[in-house]
């Protein structure tokens, strides 16, 4: 794993050219129900970029541990930033990694609410008004999805069974051995809440029963053979 702060910017010169991928991991300190930590979505990005800089040599940035969320108002813990910071911050990240003559960016979040996610598009599109360079912005979560009605139920979604496995496998001793969902009410549609508590009480957004760290070894790994044919055929490597 290369991390682009451990090296020397000797190291770093030497290293550079325009095949040379960077991987930007952001997270979100987020609650994630009862039994999993607040740092879930950055410990499952961080994870796959380690997979993926072992495997092509691309160098992980420091990671954003923060994000935009929605969930502050509910339950402790949860630290969002705001819209502007959040797009800011990865602005000037990406401006000052352009300068050293990086050509190809990944962005991989391991948070995708819409705002959040609109946040980093946003930087991404400015960037590429001032350099010519190859910008790709995703989450985890968009190749993790599109395995949900195969190996795990349509509808699982924050905290269930895809995130839980996948946690499991990465970091085992941060779950929690007992999980709870509960959904209290139908859903209203297009309704802005201000407390997602008023249906979810414990912060699951679907059920958890049936995670395993098996099931989430082999999320891990679709994940991340997934990616890397996408940033090798976007990037043309
Ligand atoms: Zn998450």
């Amino acid at each position: 794993m290369i991390r682009w702060d451990n090296l020397t910017y000797t190291e770093l010169e030497k290293m550079l050219n325009d095949k040379t991928v960077v991987i930007l991991p952001i997270g979100s300190v987020e609650e994630h129900g009862p039994h999993l930590p607040l740092s879930s979505d950055m410990i499952q990005p961080y994870y796959i970029a380690e997979q993926i800089s072992d495997r092509i040599g691309a160098i992980i940035l420091p990671p954003i541990s923060y994000g935009w969320t929605k969930t502050m108002n509910s339950f402790k813990g949860t630290i969002s930033i705001n819209f502007e910071t959040l797009k800011m911050l990865v602005f000037d990240i990406l401006n000052a990694v352009c300068k050293t003559g990086v050509k190809n960016i990944v962005i991989l979040s391991g948070h995708a609410s819409k705002l959040h996610m609109a946040a980093l598009n946003l930087a991404a599109d400015e960037i590429l008004d001032i350099y010519h360079i190859k910008i790709m912005v995703l989450s985890d979560y968009d190749i993790a999805y599109e395995y949900r009605g195969r190996l795990v139920p349509e509808t699982d979604s924050h905290a269930g069974i895809i995130e839980t496995s996948r946690v499991m496998a990465i970091a085992p001793e941060l779950v929690k051995k007992e999980w709870k969902y509960e959904k209290k009410k139908t859903e209203k549609k297009y309704m802005v809440l201000k407390d997602i508590r008023e249906y979810y009480t414990y912060g699951t957004l679907s059920d958890p029963e049936g995670a395993t760290p098996e099931l989430g070894d082999q999320l891990n790994k679709l994940i991340t053979d997934r990616l890397i044919d996408y940033i090798k055929t976007n990037f043309e490597l």
